[in-house]
This record gives structure tokens, sequence and C-alpha cells, in this order.
């Protein structure tokens, strides 16, 4: 039973592709901080591998044949790519799926105050987060103002060398005793995560001076009144780069690996398929998934199988029963970040059913918390026809639980995808410190997560 450590097995050429996906995920990560960013460049790169938008292929209303290759975004913040099959896709899809929002601070509607010669904006945090750890630290602003007039200015502040950066303060150590006493989640109240905005008065105004000079600036730089704040979608994020972590470079430090990992592993997946693959394959990337799902760009609306709905329209097979087989006869890899074996803090895991950073893509059969509460939990034959794929090629790959059985949990978008009747279960690679701003993943399992998914989308196959 014992999985061996990935690195291994590489030759020079393995290594040389290893540095290369590790390479263009930082770039994909700096390029992606939020849900909106990393929608683009799923777009992006799908339009450069000559996908073409679900509505040209509708409103063309040619049939499409296998081979074609279409991409969907619902309301900028979730991407689907199709690369359809040789077979019908009544046979079912081979899917990967993934998120790509994570923790961060949201600015709220009417965020703006002034307190002592600073201005602030007020903030609502968004996912699970251990606040302690998001103060005294550098954040850049990433989002979107939508304006009465129908446009929409884009904001990024943060993230050039000579931009400025913003942050939340600290009670200085010196007078924290009581602070110091309390229970780490009470130790920083979410109230107390406002960001410090701005510290210069406007010249000669009475009231609020330096609230007033940040609007002053606001509208200058960006034609921005206060009120458009009201409709505006603006994320504070760690402003860090992401970067090779660890004296050798085995690792990678950076903010949202937390699911952008596994999303970057799925497109990076789909690039590899034939000309025309066997069956359609997809790649699925949802957003609010560190919320519950929820909402019109979360997993639980129905956007997906709308596009599948266009598609069989389109190969000829339209109709809800036909909708319902390819729903049901589906393959899935949930891909979602595992919990990784972190010896600091071993007493939270049971080890021989933990991920281990290196020893390769993970699945872990369930998730859910205390008696698998809330999880999928894949089915024996499935994973029994997943293992030959993987050992057919050579992907290292481990299976692990979420942490002790009594300890705590997390859920993913794969109980939601199940509810369809397809096969689902969750894979994904080993991160350390996750929801941390900087979280930790090993290069190796990456770049297995690539061949992993890879793998299952050209040779997973119906049950027969
Ligand atoms: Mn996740
Ligand atoms: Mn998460």
């Amino acid at each position: 039973m014992e999985r061996k450590n990935a690195w291994n097995q590489y030759d020079d050429a393995a290594l040389e592709a290893l540095e290369a996906a590790a390479k263009g995920y930082i770039a994909f990560l700096n390029g992606g901080k939020t849900e909106r960013e990393c929608a683009q460049e799923a777009v992006q790169l799908a339009l450069s591998a000559g996908y073409i938008p679900l509505e040209q292929a509708i409103s063309e209303g040619k049939p499409l044949a296998p081979g074609a290759k279409v991409f969907a975004v619902q309301m900028k913040k979730a991407v689907m790519l199709f690369h359809l099959g040789r077979q019908p896709l009544d046979r079912g899809l081979n899917i990967v799926g993934a998120h790509i929002d994570s923790p961060r601070i949201d600015i709220k509607q009417n965020p703006f105050y002034e307190d002592t010669d600073l201005a602030y904006a007020d903030t609502h945090y968004y996912g699970g987060i251990k606040k302690y750890q998001w103060v005294a630290r550098a954040l850049a602003l990433h989002g979107v103002v939508a304006k009465k007039d129908g446009t929409v200015v884009n904001v990024t502040i943060g993230e050039d060398d000579d931009d400025p950066v913003v942050g939340v303060s600290d009670l200085l150590i010196h007078l924290a005793q009581e602070q110091m006493g309390k229970k780490a989640a009470e130790a920083v109240a979410g109230e107390s995560l406002d960001i410090i905005l701005a510290g210069r008065p406007l010249k000669d105004e009475e009231k609020d001076p330096v609230k007033a000079a940040l609007l002053k600036l606001l509208k200058e730089k960006y034609d921005l009144d206060e009120e458009d704040m009201l409709s505006a979608e603006l994320e504070a994020v760690p402003a860090d780069k992401a970067r090779d972590f660890g004296l050798d470079r085995s690792m990678v430090l950076g903010y949202g690996h937390d699911d952008r990992v596994c999303a970057y592993a799925e497109l990076q997946a789909m690039l590899m398929l034939p000309e025309v693959p066997e069956y359609t394959c997809c790649c699925l990337l949802a957003d609010k998934e560190e919320i519950g799902s929820v909402g019109a760009t979360g997993m639980q609306a129905r956007y997906f199988e709308n596009a599948v709905a266009e598609l069989l329209a389109l190969t000829g097979k339209g109709g809800d029963l036909y909708l319902r087989r390819a729903l049901a006869n589906s393959r899935m890899l949930s891909c979602d970040v595992s919990a990784g074996y972190d010896p600091l803090y071993a007493s939270a895991f049971e080890k021989k059913n933990a991920a281990i950073l290196g020893h390769g893509v993970c699945y872990n059969k369930f998730t859910g918390s205390r008696g698998k509460s809330g999880s999928n939990d894949a089915n024996a034959e499935f994973i029994g026809r997943l293992r030959k794929v993987m050992d057919d090629h050579q992907v290292a790959w481990q299976t692990a639980e979420l942490g002790k059985v009594d300890v705590g949990g997390g859920g993913t978008i794969a109980y939601i995808c199940a509810l369809y009747g397809m096969e689902v279960i969750d894979s994904g690679v080993p991160v350390l410190s996750m929801h941390a701003p900087q979280e930790i993943i090993n290069k190796a399992d990456l770049y297995e997560a690539i061949r992993a998914y890879a793998a299952f989308l050209t040779d997973i196959a119906p049950c027969v």
C-alpha cells in the first residue's frame, strides 16, 4: 500500500515538462487572482486553442461534428470547455470540474469612512478564513465597478511593482495582552478587517478631509463617485506574487492554489487531448464553491446542464430525455485541493490516509465531515476503473481523507454533479496552509494532476 514519491520516477524530459508546467501555472496564478480574472484567462486559452463560443455555434446553427471545440461562459465568472468526442453525447461526458473562486476580503457596498485621519474601506470576508492571517500584510484590490450608464470600470491596484498596496492593521504586541489571550477565532473580529486606503487630508476641507481626498482621487483616476460603490465588486487579495518555494524550488507558494491549481491542471489536460477524443470531454470551472456553490455562477445553478442541452441540440439530439441520459451516463473528477499532511500538526491527520506532498495527484473517495456528512461517496466500481486508467498511464496517485474522522471536514462540487446520477470522485493536489493568504503545493503533484486529468479525459469509459 506504500505510495512512492513521484520525483523519483522522473527522467530529464519529465523534469523539463514539470518545470514548464510549474512556470505556466505561476503565470496563471499571478494573472488570475479573482474568479473573473481566472475566467478571462480560461477564455483566452480556449480561444487560442481553437474553441468557439457556444453562442456562435448556436447562431450559426450548423450541426457540431466530433472534434468540435466549444466554450461557454456564465456571467463572466464560470467557464465550460467542451471538446466533442466520437461517441454520441448521450453516452456521457468525461468531465473535470474545479472552482476558481478563492477566500478573500470583499469590499462592502457602503465602504468608505474616516476615523482619526485615516480613510478606510469596510469589508465582508468571503469563504472560510483564519482572520488573524489577513492583517499586517500587503493587499491588492481587484474587481469591477458597474456604473449606472452601463459602463464597467476594471480595477487592479497593487500588482505592478510601483503600485501602492493597501492592508489591514493589527494591534501592536505591546498592548495586545488581552487580544493574545483570546481564542484565535476571536483575536481579530470580522468587523476589524477594515482596509486602510488613505492617510492624507484634502487641504481646506473641514469634514472628513482624508476621505474627501480619497474620493477626489477615485474621481480623477477612475471617474468613480462614492455612490458607484453600490454596484461594485471589489476584492482585496494578497498582493504577493506566486513564486518557487523551498531551496530546491520543488514547491510553489502562492495565493489561491485552492482551487486554481486544479483549474490550471484541467485546462492543460484539455489542451493535450487528441483531435477527436472517444467521449466528449468537458472542463468545468465554477464560481462560489467557497460559500456553498450557491448563486447563478455556483455549481448549483443550471448553466452546465443548459450548455449540455444546447450541445445535444447542435448534435441532432435535442430534448430532455437525451439531456438526462447524457448527464447520468457521465463520468467526473471533481477536481479540488486536498489537505496535505503537515508533520507540524500531525494530530489533525490519520497519516496512512493522508495526502503526502510529492506523492502525486490525490483521490478522495468522499469528503464531508464527522461521518461523511454532506459528502459524495464514489462507487468502488468507478474507483476500480479509475485505478486502471491511472496505472496504465503511470500516473503517481494516492488516496486520502481530509484529516481525522472527528476533527473536521469540508465539501466540494462533487455532491452537486452527483445529483444527475453520474459517477463522481474528488481528485486534487495536496495543499499546505489551505485558505491562508499564501498556500503551498509541490510541483510534482501539479504535474501528476495534469497527467491524471489528461488520462481520465481520454481513457475513462462508461461501465460495461
Ligand atoms: Mn476548494
Ligand atoms: Mn476551499
